[in-house]
This record gives C-alpha cells, sequence and structure tokens, in this order.
C-alpha cells in the first residue's frame, strides 16, 4: 500500500482538514507556503494521467471547497500536481497541491529557459 493509502487508512496520521466518502485533504508535513494543504481522492491512482473525468468532476468541487474551509478562497491560490519524472512527482499516489495564505511568485519556475524548447 502507497504512503497516502495509508494516510487515508489512517495507519499513517495526518493533520486532516477535511472529508468526505471519496476524497481526503490534509496539511503537507513540509509546507512551501503559509498554508499548504494535500488534497487526494481515497482510492489509488498513480497520478493526474489516471483520473476518469467524472471523479475529478466531483474532486474539482471537494478541492473548490477546501479552499473556502482554509479561508483563501478570496485572496486566492495555487493548484499544482506533479506529473510523473519531468513533473518531480515523488509520491505515487494523485495529489493536488494547494498553496496560498501569500502573494505566491512565479519565478520558482523560471529553472529552465522556455526559448529552449521553442
Ligand atoms: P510531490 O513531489 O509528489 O508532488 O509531493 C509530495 C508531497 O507530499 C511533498 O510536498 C511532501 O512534503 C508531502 N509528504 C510526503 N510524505 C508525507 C507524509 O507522510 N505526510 C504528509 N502530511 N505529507 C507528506
Ligand atoms: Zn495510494
Amino acid at each position: 500500500m502507497c504512503i497516502f493509502c495509508k494516510i487515508v487508512t489512517k495507519e499513517i496520521p495526518s493533520n486532516m482538514v477535511a472529508e468526505n466518502e471519496s476524497f481526503y485533504a490534509f496539511h503537507d508535513i513540509n509546507p512551501k507556503a503559509p498554508v499548504h494543504v494535500l488534497i487526494i481522492p481515497k482510492a489509488h491512482y498513480d497520478s493526474f494521467r489516471d483520473i476518469p473525468g467524472d471523479v475529478m468532476g466531483k474532486m474539482t468541487t471537494f478541492m473548490q471547497n477546501v479552499a473556502k474551509e482554509v479561508g483563501i478562497d478570496e485572496s486566492g491560490y495555487r493548484i499544482i500536481s506533479n506529473i510523473g519524472d519531468d513533473g518531480a512527482q515523488e509520491v505515487k499516489h494523485l495529489h493536488f497541491h494547494l498553496l496560498g495564505g501569500t502573494h505566491l511568485h512565479w519565478g520558482h519556475f523560471s529553472d529552465a529557459n522556455s526559448k529552449d524548447f521553442l
């Protein structure tokens, strides 16, 4: 069982933000912003590549509600999902990073020069 599946079953403890029968939200153990919540489906999908569209639709509503619950809906936020090797995905259970609570800069994505790829 993967690490996030163990968080769903509570075999590994986590600091929960919200849950329903299909999805779970908890604070990232190594936060990169004042608010850094991880949002996952309880069912295991390796990454965003694998989630069916209808499940993603329900997950979208859950994610929108989590942003409200942690108080960043009005101020704004960023959602990131790292996918596969080039996406630098470390945990192979689909998760969305919900980041906010401060003005997020975009510059830390400038480690590659996009002109090199055009
Ligand atoms: P990735 O790089 O796969 O997109 O992000 C994985 C995230 O999971 C990282 O931000 C990391 O801090 C977080 N993480 C890894 N293990 C645990 C854990 O056991 N508990 C919690 N709360 N977060 C974790
Ligand atoms: Zn899993």
